[in-house]
């Protein structure tokens, strides 16, 4: 084993000793000699300490001081663990390097962000997209220089599942995707991307969808005119009768399709909340009632219940809607013989319209795409029973823009339950139950 220098030290020190001693002897002072060696030995340890440090002291490039013994031994170590704390560093400095470059050279921005939102760093990308200068943007918070609300709010919220959309304030005909990834404790990504493609696509995708329909509302209010016409014509052939009547049972589904298609268009154009203006809910829940009993087919029981007479807060014409697309729902899908049930209460998170039937019910599968344009579970029975596939669609467009969230609970053969969640602000309660 290695003993550092340390055996040779203390065999060349009992020399010394020795001859020290045997010095003293001859002297008559035989402790004087002992003293002397050990002083020079204590003074010759006290200078190699003295090199030792003077080189630790100074750059460690400088060339290691040759020493004896285990001084020497003492420098090769520290020079050993300064190599390997080099080369871990300069590795470090690579990676870190190669990882700067990588991030500056990607097609998406990336700015990060510390706790307090301040930004730390940002590629070459987030500088174009969102107008950063250099290094003087550095340390500021990010709303200082992102200014736009829809992006403000959502940095203030928690939800980052999915990006927000904004208008860029560099062109502004650009649209940028910022998405915010949170990491370690408390930092924050911001990944930013150019969407103004996909948002031009869209809003041409929006606008062909609102013109056609338009265009095509005039026309087919003038067919059903004529088929109306010919169906109360008794001079027209009665083997006509049948094809005249499914022809206007068909120019009625598409006059259903182009009024939801219009309605959906209108609800997209606007991004803004609706607007708050009183709705009476128990009163809307009774004429829901009457529309469904007022069909030519329908379930046996037409529940009503309110636990609230709270009013709701909202766009009269998009609720009405949207609560009668549930009612129409619920009447289509459940079989005479069974019941359906529409509720209004409120509790402390808000207010709650349900509406619960004990019809066909939706398989589990089916649940998370029912509010997609056009999805239906069976297209053969939705379109005999006269549906577009666009109800459900409409409702979630409403209820987004009244703040609220839409719950659907159903099992195949069992009936559904449809919930819309409203949030307090929405809600409008009177002294008396607000008391109790
Ligand atoms: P539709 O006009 O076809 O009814 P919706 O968007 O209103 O379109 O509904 C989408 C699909 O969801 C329907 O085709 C139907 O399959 C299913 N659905 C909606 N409400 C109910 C319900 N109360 N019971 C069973 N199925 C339902």
């Amino acid at each position: 084993m290695n003993s550092g220098g340390w055996l040779s030290l203390s065999m060349r020190l009992s020399a010394a000793l020795a001859i020290g001693l045997v010095v003293g002897l001859i002297f008559g002072v035989p402790w004087a000699g002992v003293a002397t060696v050990l002083a020079i030995a204590l003074g010759l340890q006290l200078l190699h300490l003295l090199r030792v440090l003077r080189w630790l002291q100074a750059d460690q490039t400088e060339l290691a001081p040759e020493q004896p013994g285990p001084w020497g031994h003492l420098i090769a170590m520290i020079v050993r663990l300064y190599r390997r704390k080099q080369f871990h560093k300069q590795r470090l400095l690579r990676l870190l390097r190669e990882l700067r470059r990588s991030t500056a050279a990607m097609p998406d921005g990336v700015v990060v962000l510390n706790p307090q939102a301040e930004i730390l760093w940002f590629n070459r990308t987030a500088a174009r997209l969102l107008g950063f200068r250099g290094k003087t943007d550095f340390g500021l918070r990010i709303e200082n220089l992102v200014r736009q609300p829809e992006f403000v709010r959502y940095l203030r919220g928690s939800q980052y599942a999915t990006p927000v959309i904004v208008r860029s304030s560099v062109g502004t005909e650009q649209h940028l995707s910022l998405q915010i990834v949170p990491y370690g404790a408390g930092q924050l990504l911001v990944l930013v991307r150019d969407v103004t493609r996909e948002a031009r696509l869209e809003a041409m995708r929006k606008d062909f969808v609102a013109n056609a329909s338009h265009e095509l509302r005039s026309p087919l209010t003038v067919i059903s005119g004529y088929l109306e016409t010919l169906a109360q014509d008794t001079e027209v052939d009665p083997a006509l009768a049948g094809p005249l009547q499914e022809m206007r049972r068909q120019a009625q589904r598409m006059t259903s399709i182009v009024q939801d298609l219009i309605e959906l268009s209108r609800l997209e154009s606007s991004d803004s909340d609706a607007v708050g203006q009183p709705i009476d809910v128990v009163a809307l829940m009774a004429q829901l009632r009457q529309d469904v009993l007022a069909r030519p087919q329908h379930p046996a029981q037409v529940l009503v219940r309110a636990d609230s007479h709270a009013m709701l807060l909202g766009e009269d014409i998009q609720i009405h809607s949207a609560f009668s697309n549930l009612v129409e729902n619920a009447a289509k899908y459940t079989p005479p013989n069974g019941s359906v049930q529409i509720r209004w209460w409120t509790d402390d998170r808000g207010g709650h319209f349900s509406v619960t039937d004990t019809g066909i019910g939706i398989a589990s599968e089916h649940i998370p795409r029912l509010t997609e344009r056009f999805y239906r579970v069976d297209a053969g029975r939705s379109r005999a029973t006269g549906g577009s596939g666009l109800g459900l669609a409409i409702v979630k467009h409403v209820l987004q823009r009244h703040g609220a969230q839409l719950s659907i609970e159903s099992e195949e053969g069992q009936g559904s339950k449809f919930t819309c969640d409203f949030p307090r602000e929405r809600l409008q309660i009177p002294v008396k139950e607000a008391v109790v």
